[in-house]
């Protein structure tokens, strides 16, 4: 009797243990590897909210049949790179190192807010921007998209709207009947927010140009994720290392899960150990945007910049392999797919 009864015991112990993690799902170029453009991941909290943070160039579109069912899209900036200038061809066609991409002059962000009437969450500037660009897809007689008439949101929501905050700000999304929402507060990030130019008008791009000048979109931002688990996810976007990495990262929030965009322009690859070991102190680190073919048949390639800094971190880091779902704990732990 006592070993039938531990025997259910134990049935019953992964079964809500499951229940209970976070899905973390990454859309790049090629399945089953780490590739030089990917950049967008799917988030899905345990009570159901689902998220695409910064579509990228990596989604074949709107329609991407990968994405399902999303209720809000993250947006941290406007390079090319994040916002969409361009958009995947097909899954594995081009190589891993170059992805095949073909121009999305509406950007991917746009596309996939209008397709999925998703809640945009990013700052209002960059936020008037991705309205505009919904316009044009909704062309002559579409609704136009409007900030959320609150900074608390129930998914999914009736119409494609945006967050109405700026750095700091802090935006809600809750599933219908949950009793606790997942909660997004925009960060610093130590970087740029300049347009791709090929998303402007010509006109713009024509007066810029003559000036040599550069739009920008005020400050851009990571994100820092409370999800209803325990998980505090820190999305870092693209950014130099930073002090309040520690100060308001670490200390205020408590992150326990770093997702960390790497690259040679910001300069993680450099400072990365000491940001993550030193400043973030997460349980776990997830690398991104490495602009680099990190892996070769889903393996770490040796003689990758990737490897180079993974081995100088303390914390369980794992790559955002294309496809491959893994799940975290409210500890920060991975505890599937990793
Ligand atoms: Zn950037
Ligand atoms: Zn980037």
């Amino acid at each position: 009797m006592r070993i039938a009864c531990a025997a259910f015991a134990m049935m019953l112990v992964p079964f809500s243990a499951l229940a209970q993690n976070v899905k973390i799902t990454p859309i790049g170029s090629h399945p089953g590897e780490l590739c030089a453009n990917d950049r967008a991941m799917i988030f899905e909290d345990p009570t159901g909210v689902r998220f695409l943070y910064d579509t990228g160039p990596t989604v074949t579109g709107g329609n991407d049949p990968r994405l399902g069912t999303i209720h809000l899209v993250l947006l941290t900036h406007m390079h090319g790179d994040h916002v969409g200038n361009l958009k995947l061809k097909a899954p594995g066609e081009g190589t891993c190192a170059n992805s095949a991409r073909v121009p999305a002059p509406n950007s991917t962000t746009a596309e996939v807010v209008e397709a999925k009437n998703a809640v945009l969450v990013t700052t209002r500037a960059m936020a008037d921007f991705v309205h505009n660009k919904v316009a044009a897809i909704r062309g002559s007689g579409g609704k136009p998209m409007d900030f959320c008439s609150s900074l608390t949101v129930n998914v999914p929501a009736p119409a494609a709207c945006s967050s109405r905050i700026d750095l700091g700000g802090v935006f809600t999304a809750k599933a219908e009947g949950a009793t606790q929402g997942v909660e997004f507060t925009t960060v610093y990030s130590a970087h740029v927010n300049d347009v791709a130019p090929a998303l402007l008008t010509k006109a713009q791009q024509d007066l810029l140009k003559a000036d040599g000048a550069q739009l920008v979109y005020g400050p851009p931002v990571g994100f820092v994720v409370k999800f209803s688990n325990g998980l505090v996810a820190y999305l870092s976007s693209d950014t130099a290392v930073f002090g309040d990495m520690k100060l308001v990262i670490h200390d205020f929030h408590k992150a326990n899960l770093a997702v960390i965009n790497l690259g040679t322009n910001p300069g993680l690859l450099q400072s990365g150990a000491y940001a993550i070991n030193d400043l973030l102190q997460p349980a776990s680190v997830i690398f991104t945007h490495v602009n680099e073919a990190a892996t070769e048949g889903g393996k770490l390639r040796a003689n990758s910049q990737t490897a180079a800094l993974m081995k100088q971190i303390k914390a369980p880091a794992h790559l955002a392999i294309s496809e491959r779902a893994m799940e975290f704990d409210g500890k920060g732990k991975c505890v599937a797919g990793c």
